[in-house]
């Protein structure tokens, strides 16, 4: 049987490189992109089967002159993890345009551009795309205007995209993690938002990278052949709980 290959971005640390350990664990190809020269080179040495790619998933001519090196690297394309990610928080009237754009520019344009290039690979192999938003996508709350508009938007971009693919066999999902300890997030986690969280999650703790990997492996696998166009939290019951945070 071929070996299925896999290509994450935002791989060279927390959830996407939990991911791509958990999916090099199940026998898949691995192409861990990034664009942090230094991590990526760090997390990927020495992991039998993952092959590092530098790219900036927010520049288009980088994402058009990387996916083709990828498709080049190896026989197929399965699926793709659009996790590459970037998190500023700040009140509407502090949220200078210059910060709305870094945000989308990562969280929205990023998972377009590289969704869009690998369709045709795709095609080829019935494969799966999962789109990595977050319960702020889901829920509002306070200093999160651009970060949860950016993923309310890879929400709708994940139906679409299931919308408009599923005639070639292309599935298309979207995970949204409640808050996991990575450098994203405790950039931006004051201790206020710390104790609120676990008080308003039912399962009252942080998840780990591995948690929201398994969701995306699942995913990505032939158990999840008639699963398309869903948006799954993976976040203790904090979306469906309707407690606030500050
Ligand atoms: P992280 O900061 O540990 O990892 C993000 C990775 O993405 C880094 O390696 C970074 O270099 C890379 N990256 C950022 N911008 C990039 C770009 N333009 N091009 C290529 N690579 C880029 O963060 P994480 O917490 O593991 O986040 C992974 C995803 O999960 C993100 O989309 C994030 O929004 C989402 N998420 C995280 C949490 C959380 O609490 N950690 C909660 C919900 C959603």
């Amino acid at each position: 049987m071929t070996q299925k290959t896999i290509l994450i971005t935002g791989a060279a640390r927390g959830i996407g490189l939990a991911t791509a350990k958990l999916m090099l664990s199940r026998g898949w190809q691995v192409a861990m992109l990034d664009r942090d020269v230094d991590e990526l080179a760090i997390a990927s040495e020495g992991l039998a089967g993952a092959v590092p790619f530098i790219c900036d998933v927010s520049i288009a001519e980088q994402v058009e002159a990387t996916i083709p090196a990828i498709l080049q690297k190896f026989d197929q394309l399965d699926a793709v993890v659009n996790n590459a990610g970037v998190a500023e928080f700040g009140p509407i009237e502090e949220t200078d345009f210059a910060m709305w754009r870094r945000v989308m520019e990562t969280n929205l344009d990023g998972v377009f551009l590289v969704s869009q290039a690998v369709v045709p690979a795709l095609k080829k192999t019935r494969g799966a795309i999962v789109n990595i938003a977050s319960i702020s996508g889901l829920r509002a709350s306070t200093l999160r205007v651009a970060y949860g508009t950016s993923k309310a938007a890879v929400i709708q971009l994940t139906k679409q995209q299931a919308a408009e693919l599923g005639e070639y066999g292309i599935r298309a999902n979207c995970v949204c993690p409640g808050p996991v300890r990575t450098k994203l997030a405790m950039a931006v986690h004051s201790q206020d938002i710390i104790d609120a969280y676990h008080d308003a999650i039912p399962l009252n703790r942080y998840g780990s990278e591995t948690e929201i990997g398994e969701v995306i492996a699942f995913l990505c696998s032939e158990q999840a052949s008639y699963v398309t166009g869903q948006v799954i939290a993976s976040d203790g019951g904090f979306e469906s709980t309707g407690v606030g945070l500050p």
